[in-house]
């Protein structure tokens, strides 16, 4: 899920810089797969965003450790991004990174930033909504990045997922927070956002952007 504000938390992790100074900057955004896309409204893009993810067992197997770094290491090159899903880097599987860190700026901005989370790396996560609350809000996503569209999601969510060891992490998350976590394990379940924004309320991003424009002057 993309965002207009940097969500990264402060400091680079030490995997990253380790691999920064033995490769450099270059060599090491390189190596990161590229992002599988729909291009278009009205093109669907590969099968892997359409499909549910393999669920992973533990203990994990070096393959599916290998995947995790790699997404994990793609998270942490993008400056605006609060989560990504597996199969955005053409991995079928149910791992999903993401971050709301604490940020009086974007809190300032979003009102419904209540709930702040460091970044968190979730295996098979799933979630359900509590009760039937909803807001909606525009998104944008790293594999369907020139669109844009208002999203109905629930307020409030319970979420089930394992950390890496396999331990169950369960929770409620609200606002903002819910909203990201929402938006990414759907990913795992082959399911993106432009799915839920009304047909005639899908944007490009030229759209968006005059649509803004205008609202602001007015
Ligand atoms: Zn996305």
């Amino acid at each position: 899920m993309t965002i207009k504000k940097k969500l990264i938390p402060n400091g680079i992790p030490l995997l990253v810089t380790f691999v920064i100074i033995g490769f450099g900057w270059e060599g090491f955004a390189m190596d990161l797969p590229e992002y599988v896309c729909i291009e278009g409204k009205d093109n669907r893009g590969p099968e892997v965003l359409h499909t549910a993810g393999k669920k992973l067992t533990f203990p994990l197997s070096p393959e599916d450790l290998a995947d995790v770094r790699i997404l994990e290491q793609k998270f942490d090159h993008e400056e605006n991004c609060a989560g990504l899903a597996a199969p955005q880097i053409g991995i079928s599987k149910q791992i999903i990174i993401f971050s709301a860190p604490e940020d009086p700026k974007l809190k300032k901005w979003r009102a419904d930033f209540t709930q702040t989370m460091e970044k968190t790396l979730w295996i098979n996560p799933t979630y359900e909504g509590m009760g039937t609350d909803t807001n909606e809000d525009y998104e944008g996503c790293f594999s369907a990045n020139d669109l844009a569209g208002p999203v109905k999601r629930f307020k409030k969510i319970q979420y089930t997922a394992y950390d890496l060891k396999g331990q169950k992490v369960e929770g409620i998350a609200e606002g903002f927070l819910a909203r990201i976590i929402q938006h990414e394990i759907d990913h795992v379940k082959g399911r993106l956002f432009i799915e839920l924004v009304p047909k005639d309320q899908l944007l490009t991003i030229e759209e968006y952007r005059r649509r803004r424009a205008a609202a602001m002057e007015s």
